[in-house]
Order: C-alpha cells, then structure tokens, then sequence
C-alpha cells in the first residue's frame, strides 16, 4: 500500500536550507535586591530567596511575575531584575525545502482483518535490534501488506513545481 501525501499540507518551508535550530526553554525571571532584606519576600510564596549577603539577597520569581511589593519597594531598598532564557542550539542536514504530512488511510490486519490506521501501528524492537511491525489490536507481527510512502519529490513533479 502506498501512503499518500496529502496534498493539502504541502507548504513551502521557511526555514528551508537552515542548518541549525535553536529552541527555547524555560524562562527565569531573577531579582536581586540592595538594601537588606524586607520581610515580606521572605514570607511571599511567590518568591524564592536564592542567595542572602549581609546587605540583600538574590532570588527567582517562582511564576515568572514580578510581584507587587517590589515593584513598589522604595528607599533604601534597590531592586532589579534579569530575565534569562535557556537556549539550546541543534545542528543538523540543511532542512527541505517543503513540509508536509502523510495521509492515515486504514489497512486491513492479515490476522485479525481489523481496519488498523496507519499511524497506529505499533513497532516493537526484537531482542537482536530489529524493527517488528505489530497491530495493535491482535499483536500479531508483519500481519499488513508492505508500506510505501510517497515521495514529496514525485508530488512535487506531478505538480510540475520541479
Ligand atoms: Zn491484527
């Protein structure tokens, strides 16, 4: 059985020919303030005091949200914040050029001869690495015909964008 592209979800990629990306983690809003230590952050559930030295402290904003009574902290209190964001750089083979979804039809089990659609089916891993395909209805082993997925670079010619 041949797996079909679907056609709708053919869209040229943005990012085509890049070959690194980068995501975005967690976000981590810090204080630190000056001027000792006011009683109310050590009581705000909000707020965790990381570090104390004799003159203040440094801590993290447990929602993210700067909370009110800093904001509104004066003399002789300073504060300021820092936001930091974990980045994590992957680099890769430069990225294709369109993206693109397969199809799910439905495949009939050899065993069972249960409609099975194609995202669910199950593959198991054998004790000597090799890939079992299974159906996740009888748990039978290679029960369905042989699938082919198209290729996006015949699509692509049929369309005559090639
Ligand atoms: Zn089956």
């Amino acid at each position: 059985m041949v797996v079909r592209i679907d056609r709708n979800t053919i869209r040229k990629n943005p990012r085509a020919g890049s070959r690194s990306t980068t995501v975005f983690g967690n976000q981590r809003i810090s204080f630190s303030v000056e001027g000792g230590i006011p009683d109310f952050l050590r009581k705000n559930p909000l707020v965790e005091i990381m570090t104390e030295w004799d003159n203040g402290c440094d801590g993290l904003f447990i929602n993210d949200t700067p909370i009110k009574e800093l904001i509104e902290l004066k003399e002789p209190y300073k504060w300021k914040y820092d936001v930091e964001k974990d980045t994590q750089t992957f680099y890769h083979e430069p990225l294709a050029e369109y993206i693109y979804e397969y199809e799910n039809p439905l495949i009939e089990c050899g065993n069972c001869k249960q409609l099975i659609a194609v995202d669910d089916i199950e593959y198991d891993i054998d004790d000597d690495g090799n890939s079992l395909q299974e159906c996740p209805k009888c748990n039978s082993y290679w029960t369905f015909d042989v699938l082919e997925y198209e290729k996006i670079e015949d699509v692509l010619k049929e369309q005559n964008k090639l």
